[in-house]
């Protein structure tokens, strides 16, 4: 240790701390490349298409990735001009990836796991069951080696993934009969996609694919028995409240949805350096905010909800460790094929088990204290 601390501050006085890779990538050696051809600022104007997997101006992602648009033609001195498209308008939502890769549109905002069909591995990228929570994403992708893994995933398909948000830990889902053992499962019909759908059809229950306008009538006319969406916030806007009739919690299957950017490699590299960085910082500007958003707005709605009385449960410690396993399986299977996604999630889940321990000793530990 006495080494180490040594080593530091001898580092502090010469200025040799190193940098995590990507940071030296954006803040230094290519505005020295840049500089050098002379491509700090080339005085042009651009005027970029941004494609989102969400509905337009959805509260909080669509108006988060506004929000983008609106901070960087600031920061530029409209020299970047962004017009953002909400799912549908310019591609459907879900062709957002290719989109960008083709270089139909410039950037795009959604969730690595749209693209899962296409791109197995991306979904480490976004969200897995029993995995990590936002705080936990932020640390591996940006400090635990997950962003590099991110890059080089994407860049085959010609494009630079950034983080831009995310929606917390989610709700369990609304459900209309009471879920008392794993058993309760059996045959039942429920809203819910990705991996967590997978899980979800272990235990012998049937994931049902809706769209979210489709969701309530579904519901309403027993279509489906439950379903999952987001958190308060969003679902109070649905009006689950009114169909559902119970609220469940944890979102075991959505601990923490990172959102991403996504921009394309070649055309975001062409552009002068001082956009790159300008765009970079406000995506990471949209990173803190689309969180605080859904921190904030869950919480006031949440307290609104459980004043109108809704009724709400918890899964029990052995429905979820059910889960847990087979969430274990489900993974397996997914990354059997796939090498990439192997490496991809043997990086996310060495970081994950040590990040759980040490959240064991600070968040657990300090939310346990909490009397109120
Ligand atoms: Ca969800």
């Amino acid at each position: 240790m006495k080494v180490r601390r040594k080593d530091f501050i001898k580092g502090l006085a010469i200025g040799t701390i190193s940098l995590p890779v990507f940071i030296r990538s954006w803040i230094g050696e290519n505005q020295a490349q840049n500089k050098m051809a002379g491509n700090f600022s080339d005085g042009r104007t651009y005027e970029w298409k941004m494609v989102t997997t969400w509905p337009p101006n959805f509260p909080i992602l669509g108006e988060g990735c506004n929000l983008f648009a609106e901070i960087v033609e600031k920061m530029s001195a409209g020299r970047m001009k962004i017009r953002v498209y909400g799912g549908g308008e310019l591609v459907p939502a879900l062709e957002s990836f290719d989109a960008v890769s083709s270089g139909g549109a410039e950037i795009g905002h959604g969730a690595g796991y749209y693209w899962a069909g296409k791109v197995p591995a991306a979904q480490f990228f976004a969200t897995v069951p029993f995995g990590m929570n936002a705080q936990q994403m932020n640390a591996w992708i940006l400090y635990g080696g997950g962003l590099e893994l991110w890059e080089e995933l994407y860049r085959d398909f010609n494009l630079i993934p950034v983080p831009g948000g995310n929606t917390g830990v989610q709700m369990g889902g609304w459900f209309n009969k009471e879920i008392n053992s794993i058993d309760d499962f059996k045959g039942l019909k429920m809203r819910i996609p990705g991996l967590g759908g997978k899980v979800f059809e272990k235990a012998g229950g049937a994931p049902v694919l809706l769209a979210g306008g489709e969701i309530y009538t579904g519901l309403e006319r027993g279509v489906i028995d439950a379903t999952e969406w987001i958190g308060p916030f969003h679902d109070h806007l649905m009006g689950f409240n009114e169909i559902g009739k119970y609220y469940y919690s944890p979102g075991w299957h959505e601990p923490g949805a990172e959102l991403e950017f996504i921009f394309n490699k070649e055309k975001f590299e062409a552009l002068p350096t001082d956009l790159q960085a300008i765009m970079r910082a406000a995506a990471g500007y949209v990173n803190t905010h689309v969180l605080a958003n859904f921190e904030a707005k869950n919480a006031l709605e949440m307290s609104k909800l459980m004043e109108e009385g809704i009724e709400i449960r918890t899964f029990s410690d052995d429905i979820l460790e059910q889960l847990r396993i087979f969430t274990g399986q489900v993974i397996e299977e997914a990354i059997a094929d796939d090498p990439f996604a192997q490496r991809a999630y043997a990086s996310y889940d060495s970081f994950r088990r040590k990040a759980k321990e040490y959240a064991a000793l600070t968040e657990k530990s300090f939310h346990n204290s909490l009397q109120i």
